[in-house]
């Protein structure tokens, strides 16, 4: 039995690999801080023996035993990292940092969670990993973009230094169950407020594109990635089935059979244009093919809000 640690273990992708790790026979140590994790996405884990959860920030150092760790602990969301942009620097950089320096004590394998940002606004397209990006380093989401990029620098620095055994994934835009209601990111957003029958707020013309990744096959893909010892990334794991915004807030609509309009807002500051995986690398090193579409992951997602927003008025 491995023990193996996931940071942001109560958040959205978190608490899905918590459960596939604890089902796997794993022993599982969930750490979160809350700020964008709930209690309720981990509470059925609980039932388990082999699942325990420690309330801790990833800014702090801490000691445990483990075999593995999965650092994925940041605020995800444009607005929640936003909100406190210092406080997600800290968290990529110290909290990495000290995510490295317990997989060095403990020689424990580490997977950061990176991510698309590190492309920024992309020229390349699709983009695969050898593409350097065209991040703005003092805008808005130079928070996040930066702070993802000198987690991947500290993770390669420790293994050229202290030959941490490292994976690095750059996860492209993934949706599911589980999201925050106010996670203020583009699915989550438009499913809400057409099951409140609410206007679809698009940012600029709509025609921006992102590729969007059902949970499960996320998730497959970072275990499968953590388990073999061919490559140790950067690799992109997503959804290459390129969609513009609008055509996502019309299907949302169709599936929902919501009564709601599409109303455009501004286009937030530095907002990516185009996004779209090139998992050549993934498909090669670990068979990685996504397997739900958006129409099928868009229903399971619809179900589980509409449980979630029915239980909040009864
Ligand atoms: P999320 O906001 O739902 O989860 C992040 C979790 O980390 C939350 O539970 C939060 O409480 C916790 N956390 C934040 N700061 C912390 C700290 N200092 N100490 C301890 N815990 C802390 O977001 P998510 O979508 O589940 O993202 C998980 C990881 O995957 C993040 O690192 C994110 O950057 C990365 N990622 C996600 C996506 C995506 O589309 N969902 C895309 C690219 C990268
Ligand atoms: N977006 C939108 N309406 C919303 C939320 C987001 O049109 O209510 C747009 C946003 O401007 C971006 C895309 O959807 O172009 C994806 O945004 P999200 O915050 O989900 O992810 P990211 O920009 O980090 O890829």
């Amino acid at each position: 039995m491995k023990t193996i640690l996931i940071t942001g273990g109560a958040g959205f992708i978190g608490s899905h690999l918590c459960e596939s790790l604890v089902k796997q026979g794993n022993y599982v140590i969930c750490l979160d801080n809350f700020f964008t994790g709930r209690k309720e996405n981990i509470k059925h884990l609980f039932d388990y023996d082999n699942f325990e959860c420690i309330r801790h920030d990833i800014v702090d150092p801490i000691k445990l035993e483990v075999d593995e760790i999965y650092n994925l602990a940041c605020p995800a969301s444009p607005i929640h990292y936003q909100h406190n942009p210092i406080k997600t620097l800290k968290t990529s950089i110290l909290g990495t940092m000290n995510m490295l320096g317990l997989a060095k004590r403990t020689k424990a394998k580490i997977l950061q969670a990176s991510t698309s940002e590190v492309y920024g606004d992309p020229i390349i397209h699709p983009q695969p990993e050898s593409y350097r990006g065209n991040v703005n380093p003092i805008g808005p989401r130079a928070c996040y973009d930066e702070g993802k990029r000198a987690a991947e620098t500290l993770c390669f620095d420790y293994y050229r230094e202290h030959k941490v055994n490292i994976r690095v994934v750059r996860i492209f835009n993934t949706y599911g169950p589980k999201m925050q209601i106010d996670d203020g990111r583009v699915v989550s957003n438009f499913i809400v407020q057409a099951l409140k029958n609410h206007n679809l707020t698009v940012y600029g013309d709509g025609n921006q594109t992102r590729s969007f990744c059902y949970v499960s096959d996320l998730v497959k893909g970072m275990i499968d990635f953590m388990n073999q010892d061919q490559h140790i990334g950067p690799i992109n794991l997503g959804n290459d089935q390129e969609f513009k915004i609008i055509d996502l807030a019309n299907l949302v609509i169709k599936l929902t059979g919501a009564k709601s309009e599409i109303v455009f807002k501004p286009l937030p500051e530095d907002d990516p244009l185009q996004r779209k995986p090139d998992l050549t690398l993934a498909k090669k090193i670990i068979n990685y093919e996504p397997k739900v579409q958006l129409g099928e992951g868009l229903q399971y997602t619809i179900s589980y809000f509409r449980e979630r927003l029915y239980a909040e008025v009864s």
